[in-house]
């Protein structure tokens, strides 16, 4: 029983938030909008995941959605939760772990101001883009998110039992001189330090911010941002693909070429790439 207790964890909260700035102006520019059915939420989810693993080598997930009631009128616009598996000593996302069961969880704000946008993003205004918001949770939900936290110092890793193992993800962490930070459940002092996985620097403020600080990366405009962006559909960029690439996942950046392309597609094809890096959606 007790070796069942040390092999499943559910825990580890990543989550996107809007800023208070952008809150304010799409609640000054009320717009028409119909709400999102849950079952539209759901195939969604599906349907975003899916498309990851065209782009990426990830496995088959379970993942359990919900409108989250509580989240309505505050700047949280999602959630993931993750299920773990200890293994060697280090907890792993189950996904990687077991085929079976439910792997991550995500939560939805069910209204955020002027609701949700779905669909073509040429033609998104005053509304968060639901899709890219999916897509910001999943990175969570497959593995990317850190435990270490601020009480009076710095910690990391979950105990259970009287023993502590870290977190994969936490385990990738290094300073700028390339140092890995974590020993086991042991850490040096992050105060004020500049932190990457591989070379992709994290959110790390001066003031620790629960679910925030260090389960994101530190570019502001990118998908894995610990804000996100009105207006705006975002996309597995270099930065996550990096991040991912630790886990032992491989994402694809540039659209593959699906086709012998006429000239004038292959010149389409060129403005499509250009329009993917001006995070705008992308026709073909
Ligand atoms: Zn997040």
């Amino acid at each position: 029983m007790i070796a069942l207790l040390f092999l499943f964890l559910y825990g580890a909260h990543g989550a996107i938030y809007m800023e208070a700035a952008d809150k304010l102006l799409l609640e000054a520019n009320p717009i028409e909008f119909h709400h999102i059915d849950y079952d539209v939420l759901k195939t969604l989810v599906e349907n975003e995941y899916t498309d990851m693993r065209r782009q990426c080598t990830l496995p088959n997930a379970n993942i359990e959605v919900i409108y989250d009631e509580s989240l309505v009128g505050t700047s949280v616009l999602a959630w993931a939760s993750q299920y773990m598996n200890l293994d060697g000593r280090i907890w792993k996302p189950s996904v990687f772990a077991r085929p079976e069961g439910i792997h991550f969880r995500i939560g939805v704000n069910p209204s955020p101001p002027n609701g949700w946008h779905v669909g073509d993003c040429r033609y998104i205004r005053y509304q968060y883009d639901l899709r890219t918001v999916i897509r910001h949770e999943i990175l969570h939900g497959v593995g990317l998110g850190s435990s270490i936290r601020y009480d009076n110092g710095w910690n990391t890793g979950v105990s259970t039992g009287g023993f502590c193992f870290p977190r994969l993800y936490d385990t990738f962490i290094v300073d700028e001189n390339n140092k890995k930070i974590l020993d086991g459940c042991g850490m040096t002092d992050i105060s004020n330090k500049k932190l990457y996985i591989g070379g992709v620097e994290l959110y790390h403020p001066p003031n620790y911010v629960a679910g925030s600080s260090l389960s994101h990366h530190n570019y502001p405009g990118h998908l894995f941002y610990y804000k996100s962006m009105p207006d705006t559909c975002m996309y597995i960029s270099k930065y996550e693909a990096d991040m991912l690439g630790h886990l032992g996942v491989v994402c694809s950046v540039s659209p593959a070429p699906r086709s012998i392309l006429s000239p004038i597609a292959s010149i389409f094809s060129v403005l499509c790439i250009l329009f993917l890096l001006l995070l705008f959606d992308c026709p073909m």
